[in-house]
């Protein structure tokens, strides 16, 4: 049940992706997405549209946990730094993420 339901999720997202928006547009979606604290529902959506349109989500990355998908914001997550990698923990999930700084 919980697969044929992903599925159908998957299919609205391609409906979305299939719709003619111009890369532009895509962007400022996503850029509008992450400017007003996102869900993990909104991240996942702008993921997907991103990724429709092969626009890279670097900036934006680190702002929200890879793997539960919350959006960091003060409490919610603890950053390191151990030379030369910048480590954020994700309090909800306690997934570790590490970047070169
Ligand atoms: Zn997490």
């Amino acid at each position: 049940m919980t697969i044929s339901k992903r599925f159908y999720n998957t299919i609205q997202v391609l409906s979305i992706m299939n719709s003619k928006l111009s890369k532009q547009e895509i962007q400022n979606k996503i850029k509008e997405i992450f400017s007003n604290n996102p869900s993990p529902k909104q991240i996942k959506k702008a993921k997907a549209l991103a990724s429709s349109k092969n626009i890279k989500l670097t900036n934006y990355k680190k702002k929200f946990c890879k793997k539960c998908l919350t959006f960091f914001h003060s409490k919610n997550h603890e950053t390191r730094i151990k030379k030369p990698l910048k480590i954020i923990r994700c309090k909800s999930c306690n997934c570790i993420s590490r970047y070169k700084l």
